[in-house]
């Protein structure tokens, strides 16, 4: 309790000068805003088994998206959206395309030895972003193409000199200096936006592969095989691109490292040696002799509509400027059973923050509307690869140029109060002065990323923002724990990745502590409310991959 009132005298002193304004309230979101009790009652309801895991396009979307359309009324925000026709509305709908798998397919790798089967989801995962209900690959060529990158700017490409199409690629997860840690224009350890998967299978599109499989390996991927492997259920989702996925090859997946040891070695090449080389400048894309691959995929495919749900605080001098807070609404729904259990209820990813978009609005309402609009944006579809990022970025609702930044929630800390902070892509962008002042108030240190390798800046919705030139804040709970130090902050945070991460047991349980959190969201109000408050542009520092998009879009 004593906690709860220090933030409720923070909250209440940053709005020294509030209006009167005063949220409506229907009931379900009274209690004070960026408090651990308001906060912990959202997360319970979007988390509970009611709302099936909420994945789009379900029962699960209604429900969620209907919570946060009241949610969002009661903290005083207006509809974000202006529909063609003049109305306002707090949905920004997407239509997506749903691949539902029908067959369980056998990836079949075939030399003189004989013919291999592989096992969906035991050995390898597949699936077409083609708008085609059956692609059929039948004895195409095996080639391995490195870490499948082509960075021209980097003097790099894995591609140089093969050409790939009608073949099968078989790529490396993460980037070359991974490994070694020597930078060699990768970012040392430090994953770039080349060391993704999404990249990965967007090149091989169009370099024209038939296939394109990811070998998984766990250091670089940064998380175990089986959420890759127990992600076999249910409808795959895409934007509908205006090509139907024509671009795309005509099957990717991944497959365990065993099963890529066990092929380079039937094609008598030195799996590990590969590797290394690839690491190297000048690599080039090795045949994997006379090995070919076969799958067959047979697909069900539908439409479904999907919405963002997108709430504004006006600002009261310069309401076309804009500060964004997302965090996306959306989890994996149903999933493999474990123990009987097959809602994946995704109550830390990310339930936690779209209860803090919520939270994080009522504070705002409660401190008297700030200069600039505040956008409080629930996004669909990001388990799903980033999508409703991807679409807000293809149809931006407050222009790009004149949104000041974007502070992304992905996981708020629920294991108690912690003396740092981490800020997810530290050094790209002035956000980190901000920040870390905002914590140095509290008491408090910002720490770097403390997984660069993972590439975790890019696993989340505001890429998307970044890519449109948008300076973006992405924070991660820090680990020092007040009680525990590190060490057992460590501890609990490789546990949850270990045993809850994507799998039915992210649930919320009696050990939660949003007394951290709570601090961490009081942060990203300081942040953010400033930046409503006052003139100033946050910029890309000069080596930021998004600097050039900033500047493209006429704001630098
Ligand atoms: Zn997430």
């Amino acid at each position: 309790m004593k906690l709860r009132h220090a933030f409720l005298a923070a909250v209440i002193a940053v709005g020294a000068c509030a209006t009167t304004d005063t949220p409506a309230d229907d009931g379900m979101f009274a209690g004070a805003p960026l408090s651990s009790v308001s906060l912990l009652e959202n997360i319970r309801v979007l988390a509970s088994d009611e709302f099936e895991g909420r994945a789009p396009g379900t029962n699960g979307e209604r429900l969620t998206v209907e919570y946060l359309e009241r949610a969002f009324a009661a903290a005083g925000l207006e509809p974000g959206v202006t529909l063609p026709d003049g109305t306002r509305s707090w949905r920004q709908e997407a239509v997506l395309s749903a691949a539902t798998l029908l067959n369980t397919p056998t990836l079949t790798i075939a030399g003189a030895d004989g013919s291999r089967p592989y096992v969906y989801g035991e050995h390898f995962t597949a699936w077409t972003r083609r708008l085609q209900e059956n692609v059929d690959v039948s004895n195409a060529e095996l080639v391995f193409v490195g870490y499948g990158i082509n960075a021209p700017e980097l003097g790099w490409n894995d591609y140089e000199g093969v050409d790939v199409r009608g073949k099968i690629v078989v790529i490396l997860i993460n980037d070359p200096d991974f490994d070694t840690g020597d930078d060699r224009g990768f970012g040392g350890r430090a994953m770039t936006y080349y060391g993704r998967w999404t990249y990965k299978f967007e090149e091989a599109g169009r370099q024209g592969a038939a296939g394109a499989i990811i070998v998984h390996q766990t250091a670089p991927a940064s998380y175990p095989w089986p959420v890759i492997g127990s992600r076999v259920a249910g409808p795959r989702f895409d934007i509908v691109r205006a090509d139907r996925g024509a671009s795309r090859a005509g099957f990717e997946g991944w497959m365990q490292e065993a099963v890529a040891r066990e092929t380079f070695q039937r094609a008598g090449v030195d799996f590990d040696r590969l590797r290394a080389q690839a690491q190297t400048r000048g690599f080039r894309a090795v045949d994997l002799g006379s090995l070919t691959g076969s799958i067959a995929l047979q697909t069900r495919l539908e439409q479904t509509r999907t919405s963002n749900v997108v709430g504004v605080l006006p600002g009261r001098s310069r309401p076309n400027e804009t500060v964004i807070y997302s965090a996306h609404w959306d989890h994996l729904g149903r999933c493999a059973a474990i123990d009987g259990d097959d809602i994946c209820n995704g109550a830390l990813d990310n339930a936690t923050g779209t209860a803090a978009l919520i939270e994080l609005a009522r504070a705002f309402s409660a401190n008297g509307r700030p200069e600039r609009s505040v956008a409080f944006i629930a996004l669909t579809a990001e388990e799903q690869g980033l999508l409703g990022a991807l679409y807000y970025q293809q149809n931006p609702i407050f222009n790009p140029r004149d949104t000041v930044a974007a502070i992304n929630m992905d996981g708020i800390n629920n294991m108690g109060r912690t003396r740092d902070i981490e800020v997810v892509g530290f050094g790209k962008s002035e956000m980190d002065d901000l920040i870390t002042r905002a914590a140095q108030a509290q008491g408090r240190r910002v720490e770097p990323d403390s997984s660069p390798e993972a590439g975790y800046f890019y696993r989340s919705d505001h890429l998307h923002f970044a890519q449109l030139g948008i300076p973006v804040l992405y924070t991660s709970n820090g680990i020092d724990l007040v009680e525990g130090g590190v060490e057992r902050g460590s501890a609990l945070n490789a546990a949850y990745v270990a045993n809850d991460y994507h799998k039915p047991s992210d649930e919320v349980t009696d050990a939660w502590d949003m007394s951290g959190g709570v601090e961490d969201l009081q942060l990203l109000y300081t942040v953010g409310r400033e930046l409503a408050d006052n003139s100033s542009w946050p910029r890309w520092h000069e080596n930021a991959e998004f600097r050039g998009a900033r500047v493209a879009s006429g704001r630098e």
